[in-house]
């Protein structure tokens, strides 16, 4: 590894990577140093069976409704996997709802829809007033749907209702188109920076920043350079892995702790055929009297994979259980929908475990309640030297095209400095 470049990127997840590729665009020397065996960071793909995919981290490809206007809205690895001849389906929110076992009738599916405007226009007039409190605050949790909505919440913030601020929920980038990718987005987003030279197994242990140049430590050696670009994700930066001398001023670490990781797990269970029939893709909302709900999406392009997600609180005691009471939960909650014939023909699952995952400590970032302000100050540079980029910096933060946009916003900060 060479001890001297201009720009030393940490971390080689999306928002690295277009780092990286918009550096080399601009003529400017970077060595890119991923403390993982991988490239990819949160967008990875694993074979649950055979040429079947299952996407651990991002697995939808979406872009937001102002993509014309704000580009930070589009998603390049669309157009990437078009090139490609990578096969992508658009997804259709195809909505089921089930309670006890029982598809809701429309009655009460209107019922639901009616509960879930209602939230959504509390939201919406609480933030407009200038509010930003937590979302529990603002919705009746004594509604007869307020349930799978706090689960359903629990996933998308991805924190319980108590613990997420209303206006960093309301300001989330709409998803407007969605895709998904047959052999994983995870798969897409690693042959896409497959050209760009990362070193691998190169934890960084330390910034020194008290000099003219950065000395940056890694296990493998230090190196010197003119500018750092942080990718990392708020966990880290929170849990002070990397250590910064001079510390990192106050207002950045209290921007990072008032953003902090939230908690999405999944579990991807493969059924060895088809038990859900030509009628029944889609998701499903599924929550019981007697049991935890979940939020479950069913034969993904036709690939007889199963998702079960699980957010907050829920999902980190879940994580604590282990893979096999993830499985048995999952198949339980597939059961609660199609029947207990379908566990003749379950197959393998993968559970993910994003809380205690060592790079990144968490799902993706959600303000705290009355913390939304600090969004602004994650991206901000300091003393000209230290970038910010990943997913928490981005405009449509918590995804993996916001991610690539801030890779590419922080290495032209950098342009502008060196240039
Ligand atoms: C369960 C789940 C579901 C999701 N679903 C979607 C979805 O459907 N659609 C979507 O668009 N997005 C989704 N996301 C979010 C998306 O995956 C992320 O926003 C995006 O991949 C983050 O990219 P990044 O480059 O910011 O961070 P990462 O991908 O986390 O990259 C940061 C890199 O830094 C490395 N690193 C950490 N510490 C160090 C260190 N000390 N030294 C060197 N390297 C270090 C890490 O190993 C990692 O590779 C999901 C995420 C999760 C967890």
């Amino acid at each position: 590894m060479p001890t001297q470049t201009d720009v030393v990127i940490i971390g080689a997840g999306s928002a690295g990577l277009s780092a990286a590729k918009e550096l080399t665009t601009q003529g400017i020397s970077f060595i890119l140093v991923e403390a993982s065996h991988r490239i990819g960071g949160r967008a990875y793909s694993e074979e649950i069976a055979p040429d079947v995919w299952f996407d651990l981290g991002c697995a939808y490809l979406v872009s937001g409704p102002d993509a014309e206007k704000h580009i930070d809205e589009s998603n390049p690895f669309i157009d990437f996997a078009k090139k490609q001849g990578a096969f992508i389906e658009q997804y259709q929110y195809d909505a089921h709802y089930n309670f006890d076992g029982q598809a809701l009738d429309d009655l009460e599916k209107k019922e639901q829809d009616k509960f879930y405007k209602e939230c959504e226009d509390a939201i919406r007039s609480s933030v407009s007033s200038g509010d930003d409190c937590a979302i529990s605050e603002i919705v009746d949790l004594e509604d007869p749907y307020a349930k799978p909505y706090m689960d359903m919440m629990a996933v998308t913030a991805p924190k319980d209702l108590d613990e997420a601020s209303a206006a960093d929920f309301f300001h989330k980038v709409e998803e407007h188109v969605t895709f998904n990718a047959l052999r994983g987005y995870g798969n897409l987003v690693a042959h896409w920076g497959s050209d760009t030279k990362v070193s691998l197994d190169t934890k960084v242990e330390s910034v020194d920043w008290s000099g003219g140049d950065i000395l940056v430590k890694t296990i493998k050696g230090s190196i010197r350079a003119r500018c750092i670009i942080s990718t990392v994700s708020n966990g880290i930066l929170a849990a002070q892995q990397i250590h910064f001398n001079p510390r990192l001023p106050d207002w950045k670490m209290e921007a990072v702790q008032g953003v902090p990781m939230g908690a999405e797990n999944k579990i991807g269970v493969h059924f060895t055929k088809d038990v859900f029939g030509p009628e029944a893709g889609g998701y499903y909302q599924a929550w019981s009297s007697k049991a935890q709900g979940a939020y479950v999406d069913v034969n993904l392009m036709s690939t007889n994979v199963v998702t079960v997600f699980m957010g907050g609180r829920f999902s980190i005691w879940m994580e604590k259980q282990g893979p096999q009471a993830a499985h048995e939960f999952a198949v339980d909650r597939i059961a609660d929908i199609f029947g207990n014939d379908i566990r003749k023909s379950v197959g393998r699952s993968i559970s993910t475990a994003w809380v205690t995952e060592p790079w990144t400590l968490g799902s993706y970032a959600c303000a705290l309640p009355g913390q939304f302000h600090q969004r602004e100050l994650l991206p901000r540079a300091i003393d000209g030297r230290l970038f910010f980029a990943g997913e928490a910096t981005a405009r449509a933060n918590g995804t993996c095209n916001g991610a690539y946009w801030s890779g590419v916003r922080a290495a032209r900060e950098v342009a502008e400095v060196i240039n």
